[in-house]
Order: C-alpha cells, then structure tokens, then sequence
C-alpha cells in the first residue's frame, strides 16, 4: 500500500510530467525588467566563479531591493550577467535557484494555459527532457 498523497498532487493538470529543455536562447534573460533574487550563498557562489570577493561581486552586480538583493539589470532589462549569444551566461553552472527552476515556478504551473502562455516565449518549453510529476514538484516548491 502507498502512503496517501496529502496533497492531491497526483492530481495536478502536469500530473503525467512535462517537457523542457533550455536552448540557451537567453530571451528569458533579456528584455523585460524583473527581479532575480539572490542570497547571500548564491553571491558567494556566483562571485567565487568569476574569481571575485562577494563583496565585488555584490557591488557590481547585485541591487538591493527592500530588504532583498536582486542582480542588476541594464538599461534595455537585460540581465547584467548575460554576455550576449556567445557567450551566455556568465554564471551558469551556478546561477540562483530562481534560474534554475525555471519554467517550473508555482505561477508558471497554475494551469495549462499558464504554462502554454509562458511557452509562447521559450523555445524550450513542451520539447527535450521529460520531467516527471515528482520532479516538477521538487522545482516548484523551491523558495526564491
Ligand atoms: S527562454 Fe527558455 S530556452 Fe531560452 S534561455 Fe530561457 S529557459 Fe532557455
């Protein structure tokens, strides 16, 4: 017998699991002014890629926002970490929790039209690697 599942996830719209693959397109770090938070371990983390202190790290491309931090972003909404199609992003293979969790956020997952909204906009939404139920939901309930 399985334990019960307390929080009817078993019935959620995604329940058969999703499709994504990023493609390294970057729209998603481009364009539109938002917020990417980060924590104090994210900087340190993101700051030790680069061979900079936190403390450089912090000044030139973290702002802070109420009581928050968010990284900066350019004038035109770009992401400041993003280096153009070349070269991507410059912290990948450590970039904050909020990056790579994406597309699977509470909000993105709220419904089907909600994803496929978003989807319009990243190529690799529905395509690549499939994700099961238990793995989106690990995704989406991480904090940022
Ligand atoms: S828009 Fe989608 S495919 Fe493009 S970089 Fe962002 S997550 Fe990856």
């Amino acid at each position: 017998m399985t334990a019960p599942d307390k929080n009817n996830t078993s019935q959620r719209w995604y329940a058969e699991g999703l499709r994504f693959e990023c493609r390294r397109c970057g729209d998603c770090c481009r364009g539109e002014p938002g917020y990417v938070w980060v924590t104090r371990d994210e900087i340190r983390r993101m700051a030790s890629h680069l061979g900079l202190s936190p403390e450089e790290f912090a000044e030139m491309y973290v702002r802070r926002v109420g009581f928050r931090r968010s990284l900066t972003e350019r004038p035109n909404g770009d992401c400041v970490l993003w280096a153009g199609q070349d070269r991507g992003c410059l912290v990948y293979p450590v970039r904050p929790i909020q990056c790579r969790t994406f597309p699977f956020w509470r909000q993105i997952l709220r419904s089907q039209r909600t994803w496929a909204r978003t989807s319009r906009r990243c190529p690799g939404m529905d395509r690549g690697r499939h994700y099961s139920r238990e793995e989106i939901d690990e995704r989406r309930g991480k904090k940022f």
